[in-house]
């Protein structure tokens, strides 16, 4: 579903992405997890055409990404940013008909959309009907994660979707997303610093460290096999023989 191949990036003297390569297949969650500055975002924003790489290429279904083709290509790829990214200024259903209204899909389509897409993340027509600043931060991000699907996309880009809501409400939707993504059998990359998270939510971390990928495998390997120091050092900075019960 998505391939990417030695994608490079440098902004300046900064080089920010050295040749990374990936294959995401549909059904399948990877969780992409670096130290803060290491990439993600960057590569999040390759993926869906906001940012050119200098080198490498872009497969989303087969297709090449390029100038030409990005808008076709951005309806079959959801992007969920860090708190959201809502409009403030319109509804929570009009956050997530937006892109359908503007592709001139059926007033009726879309409503029936809109149910399944509230039962599926659990929120009321009522909820649905306030704007971003009237609803909590969890439910921010459930109209987010709706508007992302709205137009049943194959691939998902979640960019630290999770990063801002508190603990509890945190845990609740990684439970929620987890047992989404099974579900829906789409391809999905989950940006995240939390390792514990990655563990949870994804069938395969992959490690971004200073731009490459220095590691990609389950969190029992990273923490068992670590590739380099600089992946030990990363782990052990989340103390995960700890989360895992074994001490
Ligand atoms: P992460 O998501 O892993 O925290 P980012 O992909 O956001 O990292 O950023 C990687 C590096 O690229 C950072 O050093 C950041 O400052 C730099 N960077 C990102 N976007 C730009 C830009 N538009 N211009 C210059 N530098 C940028």
């Amino acid at each position: 579903m998505l391939k990417l191949s030695g994608i490079s990036k440098r902004y300046g003297e900064t080089s920010v992405l050295d040749g990374v390569s990936l294959d995401v297949g549909a059904g399948e969650t990877v969780a992409i997890i670096g130290p803060s500055g290491c990439g993600k975002s960057t590569l999040l924003r390759i993926v869906n055409g906001l940012v050119q790489p200098d080198s490498g290429q872009v497969f989303v279904g087969g297709e090449r990404v390029s100038p030409d083709n990005i808008r076709e290509l951005r309806r079959r790829i959801g992007y969920v940013v860090q708190g959201g990214g809502l409009f403030p200024h319109l509804t929570a259903r009009e956050n997530v008909t937006l892109a359908a209204r503007v592709f001139g899909i059926r007033t009726a389509q879309i409503e029936q959309r809109v149910v399944e897409l509230a039962e599926l993340v659990s929120l009321s027509a009522a909820q649905l009907d306030r704007y971003p600043l009237n609803l909590s931060g969890g439910q921010n991000q459930r109209v987010a994660l709706m508007r992302a699907l709205m137009l049943e996309p194959q691939l998902m880009l979640m960019d630290e979707p999770l990063a801002a809501l508190d603990p509890m409400v945190r845990a609740e939707l990684q439970e929620e997303l987890r047992l989404l993504f099974t579900r829906l059998g789409k391809a999905v990359i989950f940006v995240t610093h939390d390792l514990a998270e990655a563990g949870y939510i994804s069938d395969r971390i992959v490690v971004l460290g200073k731009g490459h990928v220095a590691q990609v495998g389950t969190l029992d390997e990273l923490v068992r096999n670590p590739a380099d120091g600089f992946v030990r050092s990363f782990v052990d900075a989340y103390r995960v023989p700890e989360i895992l019960g074994r001490r």
